[in-house]
């Protein structure tokens, strides 16, 4: 069995396994408002290393909140919130992060480091680290991470293997997207066999949601919209929906999923107002569109099928700005009628 990504070179890996190996005081990190992917890889080295006896800090960027669906995860209490990482560690090793800003308040904490290492499977990956382990085909960082504690010796737990599997199953939408592979069932299989119980981690990631999520779900989907000449479908989350349902942002993660789902469209567009008045929106695409690229060109990034940015525009402006870049076409043209949603 292989899992090792081809597009990271021996060298590198060879490089990223002496860095850590020799390093004093180490940082783990991965991007701010961590999925599964981000937790798990962060949380799975931290515990390879002080199973070998060798002390590593973990935490994320501010907001410093775990969402409650990742909260089974075993390690959560090793977490150190980004206000006592240390400023200047010998060694900072971040996970599933494109680019330095994904790193929110670490960033400052990245820069001092004397070392960096950059684990990321976003093709949009800027190799902002002195040592960049960036495989876009792999289908979740967790799989670089399992491969890293290989090459370190570092032997898997039911703890390590139980956040290796988080972030496998969750980044690989239960193994069902594009780059899932002969050798991600495999080291899904080795996962199960180090412990994963996983039809309790399936549960509480996938089979447990608060009936306001579920109310919450129905007002989203309520106002659900097509732009047919764009191939688009899309909806919106506001501030005031989630006070009316008491859900918090970081429980909307799933609604994307209902979306994507519209057969008549190939991109799925979900448009979340922030509290600073920005829109977050989460893109998806079935193949037709590189939504990686679009993202990218917003100054956001992501994966050719699941992406993302920040606009500064309302929600109307946001999906019209979408609409031009996937029809090619000024918003002007199209605007004949309104958008619904
Ligand atoms: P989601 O829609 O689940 O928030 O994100 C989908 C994918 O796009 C993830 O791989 C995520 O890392 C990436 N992504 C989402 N938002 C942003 C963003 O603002 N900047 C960058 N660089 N990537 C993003
Ligand atoms: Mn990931």
């Amino acid at each position: 069995m292989t899992t090792r990504p081809e597009s990271i070179s021996q060298q590198e890996w060879q490089a990223a396994a002496a860095a850590i190996a020799k390093a004093g005081q180490t940082v783990i990190s991965c991007h701010l408002n961590p999925d599964g992917d981000a937790l798990g890889s962060a949380l799975a080295l931290q515990r390879g290393l002080e199973n070998a006896g060798r002390t590593a800090v973990v935490s994320f960027s501010e907001p410093f909140v775990v969402p409650p669906q990742y909260r089974f995860l075993a390690g959560l209490d090793r977490l150190i919130p980004p206000a006592r990482v240390p400023a200047n560690p010998d060694l900072l090793v971040c996970f599933d992060a494109g680019s330095l800003d994904r790193l929110g308040s670490l960033v400052p904490t990245f820069e001092g480091a004397a070392t960096t290492v950059v684990i990321d499977h976003h093709a949009s990956n800027t190799r902002f680290g002195d040592v960049n382990l960036i495989d876009p085909a792999a289908p979740a960082s967790a799989v670089l991470c399992r491969e890293l504690l290989r090459r370190l010796d570092l032997p898997l737990d039911k703890e390590i293997a139980t956040c290796l599997y988080t972030g496998l199953v969750t980044d690989t939408g239960r193994f069902q997207y594009q780059a899932t592979s002969p050798e991600t069932h495999l080291l899904a299989a080795e996962l199960l066999a180090a412990g994963v119980e996983q039809y309790e981690v399936s549960k509480a990631l996938f089979e447990t949601n608060d009936i306001g999520y579920l109310r919450l779900a129905a007002d989203v989907l309520g106002r659900i919209a097509q732009v047919p000449e764009a191939s688009l479908v899309w909806t919106s989350v506001t501030l005031a929906d989630l006070a009316r349902h008491g859900v918090d942002m970081d429980q909307t993660e799933g609604l994307i999923d209902l979306v994507r789902t519209d057969a008549a469209s190939d991109v799925a567009a979900v448009v979340k107002e922030q509290p600073d008045g920005a829109h977050k929106v989460s893109l998806r695409s079935k193949g037709g569109t590189n939504v990686g690229e679009l993202a990218t060109g917003f100054g956001g990034g992501g994966h050719a099928f699941a992406a993302g940015f920040t606009s500064p525009l309302g929600v109307e402006g946001t999906v019209w700005s979408i609409v031009e870049a996937l029809t090619g076409q000024e918003a002007g043209a199209t605007a004949a009628r309104p958008l619904v949603g």
